[in-house]
């Protein structure tokens, strides 16, 4: 008997959240968009549909605990008990430390962290009920540190320790908690920060490729292929692990 296990996705309406969802579908899951807006969400709905596959678009901000609450017990209601969370929400607001504003380091932190810590405290009731649970949360090169980037590389550090804390307490339910750390990837959010240095994305890309040992930048699907992977049935055995998929083994 095939089960039919339910994914939910954070920040899917665009970039890398977009192209995961999309290949959760592909590899069988009927998958739940989650975006800010519930509108934004509908063209990767109607994409997952159009190749035979299962959707629905949810509107929620991840650090609104009601907002999420009620966004998980929809997707319940609506397309199937949750069983695999892609926290992959994220925003960046980046600055040296002495310019950084409180505002821009509680954005930062609200949206990584206490969206991610809501989301698996939302979801991890049906993964322990059904002795099956997948989380992925997108961690980053830049835990390791990156200047300008104080809130975000605290952000994503703490997602490392929460991922390995949730396979510490989730283990035993059948639930797995893997963190994926991202090197340079093509999307709004790098096409966004080459806006804001005054560089052509195409320069951009070249000048990051230089330093990156495959020789290329990387591409929402390079880190699609990670999520499928951590998902999978086959990968109970792994957890609590950080895979940096940045085309080398340095940052
Ligand atoms: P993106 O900006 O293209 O997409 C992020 C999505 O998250 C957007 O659709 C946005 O609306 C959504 N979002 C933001 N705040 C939200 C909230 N409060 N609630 C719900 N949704 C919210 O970014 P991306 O490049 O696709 O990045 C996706 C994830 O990967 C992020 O966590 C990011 O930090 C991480 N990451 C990206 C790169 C990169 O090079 N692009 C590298 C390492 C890690």
């Amino acid at each position: 008997m095939t089960i039919t296990r339910t994914a939910v996705v954070t920040g899917a309406a665009r970039g890398i959240g977009a192209v995961v969802a999309r290949r959760l579908a592909d590899d069988g899951f009927p998958v739940a968009v989650l975006d800010l807006d519930e509108g934004v969400c509908k063209p990767v709905v109607d994409q997952i549909e159009a190749a035979g596959g299962r959707a629905l678009a949810v509107g929620v901000d991840v650090a609104d605990e009601e907002a999420v609450a009620a966004a998980v017990e929809r997707v319940a209601a609506e397309l199937g008990e949750p069983t695999v969370l892609v926290n992959n929400a994220g925003i960046i607001r980046d600055n040296l430390l002495f310019k950084m504003t409180v505002a821009d380091w509680d954005a930062v932190m609200n949206v990584h962290l206490r969206g991610s810590f809501l989301m698996s405290r939302a979801v991890q009731g049906y993964m322990t009920k059904a002795g099956f649970g997948r989380i992925v949360n997108l961690s980053s090169t830049s835990a390791l540190g990156n200047r300008g980037q104080v809130n975000y590389a605290a952000a994503k550090a703490g997602l490392q320790g929460f991922t390995k804390t949730l396979a510490l307490e989730l283990g035993k339910f059948g639930v797995t908690a893997n963190a994926i750390a991202p090197g340079f990837i093509e999307s709004e959010m790098t096409a966004a920060t080459a806006e804001r240095m005054g560089i052509p994305f195409e320069d951009f890309k070249a000048g990051a490729a230089q330093q990156i040992p495959v020789a290329r930048t990387g591409t929402p699907a390079d880190v699609a292929h990670a999520v499928s992977f951590f998902v999978s049935e086959g990968a109970g055995f792994v957890s609590g692990q950080v895979l940096y998929v940045a085309g080398g083994p340095k940052a």
